[in-house]
């Protein structure tokens, strides 16, 4: 899942990005309300964590726009604790509100959910015959055994798992999984559902010639 980090101050946007990364998000950085405002509109990120105080345009400023032509779940992330805050950041359009400091494991939670509840999911545990993916703890089981996946495997699965039933294209698959610092090559995703194929099943992900890949509901 692609993230949007929009945070001025530079330890905490590492330290967000650090905590993402770790838990294998891909990760796409912003400084400024302007530059994030610019990603956010051309890309389709899973979530977007956006800090309100920013320099050149605020998260306000930034909620309002993007809400004009794309639903993408925003964390509000704000030093101000005030209810009449809240409560602006969420009429502006934000998912959910996360007053500083924060522990950086309640974000992950907390954007996880956000991406759950936008792909209507509403439990972490997926089930596809004798396959179960467990979203909150980037798990896959197969007839009940633990599967040993790569963060890239698992992230393919998790993309498809949540969008079950609906064909996914390898541009999608791309803008998804990887972020703007990462080196793909075009064959990279073949490549992964060959390997995802071997260890859960020929018939776990369906492969259409020059559409996309999906895995059935
Ligand atoms: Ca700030």
């Amino acid at each position: 899942m692609r993230t949007l980090i929009v945070e001025d101050e530079l330890e905490l946007r590492r330290a967000i990005a650090q905590a993402l990364l770790e838990e294998g998000f891909a990760v796409d950085l912003a400084a400024d309300g302007k530059s994030g405002l610019i990603k956010a509109q051309a890309w389709d990120y899973d979530a977007i964590v956006l800090d309100l105080m920013l320099p050149i345009k605020s998260g306000w400023e930034f909620l309002q726009e993007l809400r004009k032509t794309k639903s993408t779940p925003v964390l509000i992330l704000s030093a101000r604790s005030e209810v009449p805050d809240r409560v602006r950041g969420l009429n502006a359009g934000a998912d959910d509100y996360l007053v500083k400091p924060f522990s950086v494991n309640e974000m992950v939670a907390r954007v996880r959910s956000l991406i759950r509840r936008a792909a209507g999911v509403a439990s972490s545990i997926l089930q596809f015959n004798d396959i179960v993916v467990n979203l909150a703890n980037r798990t896959v089981y197969k007839a009940n055994e633990l599967v040993a996946l790569t963060a890239r495997e698992y992230a393919l699965v998790e993309l498809l798992a949540l969008h079950r039933g609906k064909l996914i294209s390898r541009t999608m698959i791309y803008e998804h999984i990887f972020g703007e610092d990462d080196d793909s090559l075009s064959n990279l995703v073949d490549v992964h559902v060959s390997h995802i194929r071997k260890k859960l099943g020929a018939d776990f992900i369906e492969t259409r010639r020059g559409q996309g890949y999906l895995i059935h509901d």
